[in-house]
């Protein structure tokens, strides 16, 4: 659970810092703000910097010469599924966690065991689909999901499972954090549900 609550928090706060004011988040803001570099496999000489099961998979984040780099397989055409990727090294990289050992992220093969790994979950999904705006903005199905927050369709699926759970125990804005994140996306909640 403190696992879990610490990488719910730091979505919020990096929400809050990289003034994200709508949906769907520029995963770029965010790299650019912490200074986290994001390179595809096909521009970069990978095969003879790492070993072959590193650039297997969907992507991992290391140190090169002291900043952070994320390498993202680009042969992967599902664009919601490079994303998730993406935010899910950033949370690896801005959670701080070590990064002498590559961990390549497998999408078919997910941890869910690993503390690390499942903070770096909850941290992509959270920043991704922050649920406080898409309660405030009603959604009610998966497709506006996918559509609002550029996800895959199995993400939005497991968001919006949340998202009810979450509907049945009343629990949105509790934390102080979260309501000024609402309160960051209030124009964009605003203007979505006019027209
Ligand atoms: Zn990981």
């Amino acid at each position: 659970m403190k696992y879990y609550e610490a990488a719910r928090d730091m979505s919020w706060r990096v929400l809050l810092e990289c003034k994200i004011t709508s949906l769907p988040v520029d995963l770029n803001i965010i790299a650019d703000n912490y200074n986290i570099e994001i390179v595809g496999y096909s521009d970069s000489p990978l095969t003879k910097l790492f070993n072959h099961e590193a650039v297997s998979g969907d992507g991992f984040i290391t140190r090169i010469n002291k900043r952070k780099v994320i390498f993202l397989n680009d042969n992967i055409k599902t664009r919601g599924r490079r994303r998730f990727t993406v935010a899910h090294e950033l949370g690896h990289g801005i959670l701080n966690h070590p990064l002498e050992e590559i961990v390549t992220r497998n999408n078919e093969v997910d941890s869910k065991t690993d503390p690390l790994e499942m903070q770096a979950n909850v941290f992509s999904r959270d920043i991704l689909a922050p649920a406080c705006v898409l309660e405030g903005l009603g959604v009610t199905n998966a497709e506006e999901i996918v559509s609002i927050c550029d996800i895959s369709k199995v993400s939005a699926q497991i968001r919006l499972e949340r998202l009810n759970m979450l509907r049945e125990r009343g629990m949105f804005n509790k934390h102080p954090l979260e309501r000024q994140v609402s309160k960051q996306f209030e124009q964009f909640i605003n203007a979505y549900k006019i027209v």
